[in-house]
């Protein structure tokens, strides 16, 4: 798996066998002016219009979630990703992320936010027909109606093409009658438009626009929820309602492409929305650590507390590298598709399908950050941080939704690795040579060779040998298992979380370096502390999984020779993490905040 010429960009799931160029790698120096002018207008709204109200929001205080959402409307903030024609200024995919991630700032507000611009609109925009469009998404982007989107019902969640809500053709053939229930539907309290889905005659499974005002729609009691409380959350009940033929959406039988497809998106930008969550915590972190005092001394001068700091900026930062490299890669497949004449919605929709198996991957591994970060958060605030008059205890409560909806992580790991098999499967990727040139290498004598000399080189050795590993072990245990594999639920997720270490891993490699190319090598020195620690970390993590696969299916000799790959390309230098970790606390608490913003 020696690479001779680096990649620009990988295809989808290509990171598992391929490199990339660092010089490729998205900073955020690499912003041109236009899309910082974006941003700056967005957080000039968030700090000066939202935030003021932020305990108010947490009330839900619906008409002023609407009235700020109208604001929004009124400054273009609610087109960003609608073409002008429909009122929008559309911006690319990266400045769309890193909006989302600032909106997270907002806690409830970027849930209101995020359903109404995202999976609210965009359906509409990418299937809806031209008529369609042309009458409901003005009003939408201007912020005069809103947006929601109803697909999970009380009997389907997870499996959400089980759904009973039904549609059913008048005689004249001018409306279908809708019946059903669905749940958990955000902003339900307050939108005007709704996408629905339904079965057509008891088994298509069709997307419906349907407005609130329609006899027949009514709303249960808001949900008294864990967190996020400032978000509206309701039951929506369909009672014989009729909806107008042509308000179907998409092709009859095909809301799963609908539903699935926009899921594709909504988990990248998850991503964004909890590594913006995940940085505003420690930034709190950092503070309190540096006002609190115990035994005489700021709590942040305990190693302990130095500890959890530099491990949730690791995460996080790891995290983010993985999750910048994504959404360049969606951004370029986009430019890519409309270059080569696709449509708008066929140009994004076909990159982030591209790219599912990496927002699988970021949603599970983005959620699992910001549930780490906000829990070590509430462990440094201490008592303070069981109580409601400080921040971590809301922040706790409000990261958690984050494992559950989008695809709830299970679901995710085990889609990461089906999309994979499919994909290799359907030719789209190559995994069974290098699987079988590991199996041949893995019986042979190791060579030493050289090694890789360059910024990192020997973090970049370890994550080609973690690669080797994935092969070694997920090779022989799907060609052992076979179909039997999608039954092994245990494997599938320990499998999607090797698939995860190594994005990760490489991904922060791939971010430090370009760092040293664009700032230099004198401005990295804790980026490559913070990658060496999490790669270090994540070989062992790594190491735990592929031994759990191998011994769920293999014995005797094969599991022995499994075993002993596994050792082979997971083998590495231990390095001095405590020393490492104090090094990125102390930055940080010398800055005052999380101050790898890059
Ligand atoms: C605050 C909030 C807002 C939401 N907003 C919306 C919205 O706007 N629109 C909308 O349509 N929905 C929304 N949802 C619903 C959300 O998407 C679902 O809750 C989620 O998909 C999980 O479905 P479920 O709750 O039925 O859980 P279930 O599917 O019952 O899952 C329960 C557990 O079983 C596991 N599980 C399920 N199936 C499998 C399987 N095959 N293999 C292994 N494990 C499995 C799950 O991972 C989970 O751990 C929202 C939910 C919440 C809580």
């Amino acid at each position: 798996m020696e690479t001779k010429e680096l990649k620009q960009v990988l295809n989808g799931g290509e990171f598992l066998v391929n490199e990339a160029d660092p010089q490729y790698m998205f900073i955020m120096d690499d912003m041109t002016e236009e899309q910082n002018m974006v941003l700056n207008m967005v957080r000039e709204y968030i700090d000066k219009e939202v935030l003021p109200h932020a305990a108010q929001i947490e009330k839900l205080d619906i008409e002023l979630t609407k009235n700020l959402l109208r604001k929004a409307g009124e400054l273009g903030i609610l087109g960003t990703s609608f073409p002008e024609e429909y009122g929008g200024f559309m911006q690319d995919f990266e400045t769309n992320m890193a909006i989302t991630e600032y909106f997270s700032k907002t806690r409830s507000f970027s849930l209101s936010y995020g359903a109404h611009t995202g999976i609210g609109m965009l359906p509409i925009l990418y299937f809806g027909t031209e008529e369609q469009k042309q009458k409901y998404l003005p009003s939408l982007v201007a912020g005069e109606k809103f947006a929601a989107y109803c697909l999970t019902e009380p009997g389907s969640g997870s499996d959400a093409l089980a759904a009973k809500t039904k549609a059913i053709l008048s005689e004249d053939g001018k409306h279908y009658v809708l019946d059903g229930q669905k749940m958990w539907i955000t902003n339900a309290g307050f939108a005007d438009v709704f996408v629905v889905f339904a079965q057509i005659d008891g088994d298509k499974f069709t997307g419906f626009i349907v407005e609130r005002t329609w006899d027949g729609v009514s709303f249960g009691a808001e949900e008294a929820k864990m967190g996020i409380k400032g978000s509206s959350t309701r039951q929506v009940f369909f009672e014989n309602v009729k909806v107008p033929a042509e308000n179907v959406l998409g092709e009859i039988g095909k809301g799963h492409k609908i539903a699935f497809n926009i899921l594709n998106i909504g988990r990248i930008k998850l991503a964004a929305g909890v590594l913006g969550g995940s940085k505003l915590i420690i930034d709190h972190s950092i503070q309190y650590a540096n006002e609190r005092k115990q035994f005489g001394v700021a709590i942040s001068s305990f190693g302990a507390i130095k500890h959890k700091l530099a491990e949730q900026a690791i995460r996080t930062w790891a995290t983010e590298a993985a999750m910048h490299r994504a959404s360049r890669a969606i951004d370029h497949e986009e430019k890519r598709l409309k270059d080569s004449g696709k449509t708008l919605a066929e140009s994004l929709l076909g990159a982030a399908e591209e790219y599912a198996i990496e927002c699988a991957l970021l949603k599970v591994m983005g959620s699992e950050c910001l549930d780490f970060v906000a829990d070590e958060g509430v462990q440094i605030y201490g008592g303070m941080g069981y109580s409601e008059e400080a921040p971590m205890a809301g922040a706790y409560r409000d990261s958690r939704i984050n494992r559950i909806f989008e695809g709830t992580n299970e679901i995710n790991r085990m889609l990461s690795v089906d999309m994979l098999l499919k994909k290799a499967m359907r030719g789209q990727i190559d995994l069974m040579s290098p699987a079988m040139a590991i199996q041949k290498e893995m019986t042979s004598m190791p060579a030493f060779g050289a090694g890789d000399t360059g910024l990192l080189g020997t973090e970049m050795d370890y994550v080609r040998n973690m690669k080797k590993c994935f092969l070694a072990v997920a090779g022989l245990t799907v060609q052992n298992l076979m179909m039997e594999l999608q039954k092994e639920q245990e494997i599938l997720m320990n499998l999607s979380d090797m698939m995860s270490e190594i994005y990760l891993c490489e991904s922060a490699i791939l971010r430090t370096k370009k760092l040293a190319i664009v700032k230099g090598e004198g401005f990295i020195g804790d980026r490559i502390a913070m990658t060496q620690v999490f790669i270090n970390d994540s070989i062992e993590r790594m190491a735990v999984s592929a031994k759990n696969v191998a011994a769920a299916w293999a014995e005797g000799d094969t599991l022995r020779m499994l075993m002993l790959a596994i050792k082979r390309y997971t083998k590495h230098e231990f390095v001095n993490t405590k020393n490492l970790r104090r090094q990125v606390a102390d930055t940080m608490l010398a800055a005052g905040c999380f101050c790898f913003n890059d």
